[in-house]
């Protein structure tokens, strides 16, 4: 059960960490279509400035015939050049505008046939590991079924330290191999107490690992 859980643990962090994925990569289409927004936003304003000051220079030409001094005239004159030049300026702002438009709507697009690529993918994967996690969780569901039944034969005392242990360190119950290696912790026990442990046939606790110990030979030659 012990391991069951433990191989577990790994995948609600596996699906967090591809859903996180999935998010930076929702961001990062994002991102570039706001720039894109942006830029769009950029031209019509532009275009907007642009027609307001076509009309003002309409109005100034209208004004031209009934200026009486030739000084106005040629300043009012010299002010409408200005505008017309900076009206000019501005639509090649426009077409250039237009020009990072069409770009930068061409890569939301790749990012967004990216995105949806990698998503397929992602979701594929955050299935495989939901169903594996069904699938553990079921089988821990079983072993504790069989460990609830297993339990109603041993003894009590016994299998109080053994609940207490298992509440520190997993597993609880180790076999001690030849000669007398314990495989909890790997620490060598004394020869005299390997061979009580295998003369009894029962279980003790190790020195080192404080896990209660049983000696593997005796479940083989059993
Ligand atoms: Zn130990």
């Amino acid at each position: 059960m012990a391991a069951l859980k433990k191989n577990a643990e790994a995948y609600p962090r596996e699906i967090g960490d591809l859903e996180k994925q999935l998010a930076a990569a929702r961001a990062a289409v994002d991102a570039e279509r706001t720039k894109h927004d942006e830029l769009d936003k950029q031209r019509s304003t532009l275009e907007q400035t642009i027609a307001e000051d076509k009309d003002k220079v309409r109005k100034w030409e209208a004004r031209l015939t009934e200026q009486r001094s030739t000084r106005e005239y040629s300043a009012l004159a010299r002010e409408i050049d200005i505008a017309k030049k900076q009206q000019t300026t501005m639509a090649e702002e426009v077409v250039e505008l237009g020009k990072q438009i069409t770009l930068q709507r061409e890569l939301v697009r790749q990012k967004e046939a990216d995105f949806q690529l990698r998503t397929k993918d992602l979701v594929d994967r955050v299935e495989v590991l939901k169903g594996r996690l069904a699938e553990v969780e079921a089988q821990v569901k079983t072993v504790e079924g069989t460990r609830t039944a297993a339990s109603k034969g041993v003894d009590g005392d016994l299998l109080r330290r053994y609940d207490s242990i298992r509440r520190k360190r997993l597993p609880a119950l180790v076999p001690v191999i030849s000669p007398g290696t314990c495989t909890g912790c790997r620490m060598n026990l004394r020869p005299q107490m390997y061979n009580t442990l295998v003369a009894s046939k029962s279980v003790d606790a190790c020195p080192s690992c404080s896990r209660m110990i049983y000696a593997a030979e005796v479940l083989d030659s059993n």
